[in-house]
């Protein structure tokens, strides 16, 4: 049995404008105020985990501990196959240059080590989502979003964020950065992530 929600706030643990929006569109029809982690000030914690369920826990915990609210953290991340599951929980670090994020230069790395290594195509890999949510007793559930697919080159498509144009879900012939959001977010490993979170702690 997972705990379920029952106040009217909602912290979410997250400093992304995005993420913090596409939250609140998803529990607007439950009646939940949602607040940033910005908006209280609240500082973002070391992600120092070894897993995205660790590092969920690390942004989640901090954040309730901090203002008393139950809070909702995302990590998110690509695993890919030939790459031993690399950059997993580095997925955004390998975008970081002394300048700002440089995602052109991650999926380009990303690539390189494919050819470099021989890896055996397709290139499987997935998108990763964990979601928590805690509460400031240390109590916490946590749900975790899968979308399997492969990693294809060159990079197609100008939609989305992050390491989408070089990401083909399983079953489609189009990557994430051909897809429009709308029909991405109905698919991808947040929205498994979320449909479980819902079930799980929102539906009453
Ligand atoms: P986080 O914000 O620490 O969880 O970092 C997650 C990283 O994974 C982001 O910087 C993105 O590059 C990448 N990522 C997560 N989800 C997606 C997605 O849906 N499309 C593309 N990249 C993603």
């Amino acid at each position: 049995m997972t705990r379920p929600f029952t106040g009217d706030r909602l912290l979410v643990a997250t400093h992304n404008q995005g993420k913090l929006e596409e939250i609140a569109d998803l529990l607007k029809p439950f009646g939940v105020a949602v607040v940033g982690a910005k908006e209280v000030g609240l500082p973002e914690p070391v992600e120092d985990g070894t897993s995205f369920v660790e590092n969920a826990r690390i942004k989640a915990h901090a954040a309730a501990k901090a203002t008393g609210l139950p809070a909702l953290s995302d990590d998110s991340g690509i695993e890919i196959d030939g790459l031993d599951k690399a950059p997993g929980v580095y997925t955004a670090d390998w975008a970081e240059t002394e300048t700002g994020r440089d995602f052109v230069m991650a999926m380009e790395k990303s690539y390189r080590l494919l050819v470099e290594r021989n890896a055996p195509q397709p290139w499987t890999a997935r998108f990763c989502c964990t979601l928590v949510l805690a509460w400031p007793d240390g109590h916490d559930e946590v749900f975790p979003g899968v979308m399997e697919g492969q990693v294809v080159w060159p990079m197609r498509g100008d939609q989305g964020h992050g390491y989408d144009p070089i990401f083909q879900p399983e079953g489609y012939d189009v990557t994430f950065g051909e897809m429009d959001r709308w029909e991405k977010n109905k698919i991808s490993h947040r929205a498994d992530a979320f449909r479980k979170l819902v079930k799980g702690c929102f539906d009453r």
